[in-house]
C-alpha cells in the first residue's frame, strides 16, 4: 500500500495546494501502471492547467517521468565527440532540423534528434523525412550509437522507453484540453530530452499565431521553466525565442519542406530559414562547447550536404531520389499590385493540414507531397495576378476548406510592412 489516493492529489492541486514529492511520485508511476485511471488524470491535468506548479513541483513531475522509462546515455558510448540537440516547440514551416543536424554533425558535435510525428497544424520531422524513398525512422539504441559514429547526426523515433509517463499524458491532454499549461508542457518537452541523454540542448520557443505561445511573456516563461529544468538535471541548456507570427521558409508541407531544406545545404534557400538554421547551429556548437567553427563555411562547402546524405542513406533513403508530389494543386494569386502585408502561421499551418499533410488523429497516414508553397511572404513587392500562394494536395475536394482558412488571413496593401526580427530573445542558464 503505497498511503496515497488520486482523489486526495486531485483535491490537494484543485484547491491551489502543493503537490508532495511523494504524491508526484505516485501518481505518474500510478498512471503509467494503469492503477490511476485516465479521467483522474484528466482531472489532476486540469487541475494543474488552472493553478499550476511551482519549481519544485515541475522539477519533481519532470523527475518522474524520465523515471517512468529508459534514459539514454551517449556519455558511456565513447563517440569522441561532445554530444548537443535541439527542440522546437513546433511551428508552421519549420523544418530547420533537417539542415540543422547534417549542419551540426559537420561542425564535429554528435546530433542524436530523436523526434516525433506531427498532431495538429505543425508538422513533424519525422512525417517530413518519412517522404524520402526508402527512409526509416526506427532504430535501436545500438543502431543510434552506430549512426552517431558513422556520420555524425541521427534523426530517428524517439523509443517507447523514453518518457512513457509523457507518451500517454501527452495522448490525454490533447484530448481534454489540457495541453495549454507551462508547467505541463515544460515538463514533457524537458522528460524527454533530458532521457534522451543529450549533454548540451539548445530550445528554440516560438512565439504567436502559429505557436503554442501567443506572446513573448508566456514563450520567455515557458522557455526559463525549461532551461531551469534542463540545468537542474545536468544538460547544457539555452533558449531562442523565434518569431511565429508568419511561417517560416516558403513551404509547408512534408516532402515540401524536405526540398527546401535539401536547397538550404545546397547553399541556397530562403533567407529566414539559412539564419534560423546558422542561429541555432552556433548555439549549439557554444553549448557543446565546440569553438573555432564556422557553421556558414560548412554549409558553403558542402560538408554539411554530405553528412545529410550519409544520415539519410545510413537509415534506408535513398537522397538522390525524386521526392513525392501531390496529384493537384491549385494557385492563389494576387488580386491587386501591392506588397505583401501579413501571411497568417496558424492558417497556413491549418491550410497544409486540410490538403493531407497533417494527421486529425494519432496513426492517421499523412500525404508526402500535400502542402502549401508560399511564392510571396510579407515584404515582397507583387503585380497583380502574380501568385502568392500553390495549393498542393492528392484529392482536389480538399482545395475549398484550405481556401476558406486562408481567406483573410493574408493581405496586400500599397506600403511595405515593418520587417519583423525573427529571433526575439534568449535566454540561458546565467539569466535565471
Ligand atoms: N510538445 C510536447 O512534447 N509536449 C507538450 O506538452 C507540448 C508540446
Amino acid at each position: 500500500m503505497s498511503g496515497h489516493d488520486a482523489v486526495d492529489v486531485i483535491r490537494a492541486k484543485r484547491d491551489g495546494g502543493r503537490l508532495s514529492d511523494g504524491q508526484i511520485d505516485w501518481v505518474l508511476d500510478a498512471y503509467t501502471r494503469g492503477e490511476v485511471a485516465d479521467e483522474q488524470m484528466s482531472a489532476l491535468a486540469m487541475a494543474i492547467l488552472l493553478q499550476g506548479m511551482d519549481r519544485r513541483e515541475i522539477a519533481r513531475w519532470t523527475g518522474a517521468m524520465i523515471a517512468s522509462g529508459q534514459r539514454l546515455d551517449f556519455e558511456s558510448a565513447n563517440l569522441g565527440r561532445p554530444t548537443a540537440d535541439k527542440h522546437s516547440t513546433g511551428g508552421v514551416g519549420d523544418k530547420i532540423t533537417l539542415p540543422l543536424a547534417p549542419l551540426v554533425a559537420a561542425c564535429g558535435v554528435a546530433v542524436p534528434q530523436l523526434s516525433g510525428r506531427g498532431l495538429g497544424h505543425t508538422g513533424g520531422t519525422l512525417d517530413k523525412l518519412e517522404s524520402i524513398p526508402g527512409w526509416r525512422a526506427e532504430l535501436t539504441y545500438e543502431q543510434i550509437v552506430e549512426q552517431l559514429r558513422s556520420s555524425g547526426g541521427v534523426i530517428c523515433a524517439a523509443t517507447g522507453e523514453i518518457a512513457p509517463a509523457d507518451r500517454k499524458l501527452y495522448a490525454l491532454r490533447d484530448v481534454t484540453g489540457t495541453v495549454e499549461s507551462i508547467p505541463l508542457i515544460a515538463s514533457s518537452i524537458m522528460s524527454k530530452k533530458i532521457a534522451e541523454g543529450t549533454a548540451a540542448l539548445v530550445l528554440d520557443v516560438k512565439v504567436g499565431s502559429g505557436a503554442f505561445m501567443k506572446n513573448v511573456g508566456d514563450a520567455s516563461e515557458l522557455a526559463r521553466t525549461m532551461v531551469e529544468l534542463g540545468t537542474d538535471a545536468g544538460v547544457r541548456t539555452v533558449a531562442l525565442l523565434t518569431q511565429m507570427e508568419v511561417p517560416l521558409g516558403r513551404t509547408a508541407g512534408n516532402a515540401l519542406e524536405v526540398a527546401e531544406s535539401v536547397r538550404v545545404l545546397s547553399g541556397g534557400g530562403p533567407a529566414d530559414v539559412v539564419e534560423l538554421t546558422l542561429a541555432l547551429a552556433r548555439e549549439m556548437l557554444a553549448a557543446a562547447g565546440v569553438t573555432g567553427v564556422d557553421p556558414a563555411e560548412k554549409l558553403d562547402d558542402g560538408s554539411a550536404m554530405d553528412v545529410w546524405r550519409a544520415m539519410i542513406s545510413a537509415q534506408g533513403g535513398d537522397p538522390a531520389a525524386p521526392l513525392p508530389t501531390a496529384a493537384e494543386t491549385h494557385v492563389v494569386v494576387a488580386p491587386e499590385a501591392g506588397y505583401v502585408t501579413s501571411m497568417d502561421a496558424y492558417a497556413v499551418g491549418v491550410a497544409a493540414w486540410r490538403l493531407g499533410a497533417g494527421r486529425a488523429r494519432q496513426g492517421d497516414a499523412v500525404s508526402a507531397g500535400a502542402g502549401v508553397v508560399m511564392h510571396a511572404k510579407p515584404g515582397d513587392r507583387v503585380q497583380r495576378g502574380d501568385p502568392i500562394f500553390s495549393l498542393h494536395t492528392d484529392e482536389a475536394t480538399r482545395f475549398e476548406r484550405a481556401l476558406d482558412v486562408l481567406n483573410g488571413q493574408w493581405g496586400i496593401g500599397p506600403d511595405a510592412p515593418e520587417p519583423m526580427p525573427l529571433i526575439l530573445g534568449r535566454i540561458d542558464s546565467q539569466g535565471l
